[in-house]
């Protein structure tokens, strides 16, 4: 057996195990006996195409939003599954705060489903790495739980070790376009080793104006990169678009 099957193998059941402990309960309202309720997914607000070609918000006019036209993403492109509300807020306010893997693997079903809608493709899923200080006060990073479930499902390579960061960065919240891009300029690295040639796509929790993913996908693309996507579970519309 393969090492990536062996860990497949004992992750599975470790959940089995969870599962026999602790029932399933809804990601979005905690409701015992499933792991995403048929009511919040009537609540959640999932993106249907059309939507922007590059940063992915919906938009019904073809081609790319009018800040894409302005001031475009540099990166190939964005895809988000969901509007950032309502089951889906709670559910990432749960990983966030609760981190338990079955979580991510239940929120992980719902991306799957986006990367369908959305057909995207990858060689290799990459996190986007948590800052250490934000990592140690919380004790996980939730754009990579979600990676590595969302990783086993598509049956594409997850790979956090292909991008770091090289500095810590403050919170992007309340910050405009420009600051968050300035924010995180050049605080990601990644390894050639890893993605030299590849299709990449990053994965995170919530894209907000796409700073963060920009700024992991010009690290990328300096260690040769052939692609780089973005791949959020929620989506954030700011509003000065
Ligand atoms: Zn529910
Ligand atoms: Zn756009």
């Amino acid at each position: 057996m393969s090492p990536f099957r062996f860990s497949r193998w004992i992750s599975r059941l470790r959940e089995e195990a969870l599962d026999l402990l602790f029932p399933p309960r809804c990601a979005g309202c905690g409701r015992p006996g499933w792991s995403w309720c048929p009511t919040c997914d009537t609540a959640a607000s999932p993106v249907i195409p059309p939507v922007c070609s590059l940063c992915g918000i919906p938009w019904s006019k073809g081609g790319r939003c009018l800040r894409c036209k302005e001031d475009p993403l540099h990166l190939d492109g964005i895809r988000s599954c969901y509007l950032y509300s309502g089951p889906i807020r709670r559910a990432l306010h749960r990983l966030k705060f609760h981190g338990r893997y079955r979580l991510a693997q239940a929120l992980a079903v719902k991306m799957m489903e986006g990367w369908a809608r959305f057909a995207l493709e990858a060689d290799l899923l990459v996190p986007v790495p948590a800052s250490s200080a934000r990592q140690r006060q919380r004790g996980y990073n939730q754009a990579a739980m979600l990676a590595r479930a969302l990783a086993e499902g598509v049956e594409i390579p997850f790979c956090p070790q292909a991008l770091h960061r090289v500095r810590s960065t403050p919170s992007q919240v309340g910050l405009d376009q420009n600051a968050r891009r300035e924010n995180v300029r050049g605080a990601f690295a990644a390894d050639p080793r890893w993605v030299r040639g590849k299709r990449v796509v990053v994965v995170d929790d919530v894209c907000t104006s796409g700073a963060t993913l920009e700024a992991c996908a010009a690290a990328l693309y300096q260690a040769g990169a052939r692609s780089v996507w973005g791949f959020t579970l929620a989506r954030t519309i700011l509003k000065t678009i």
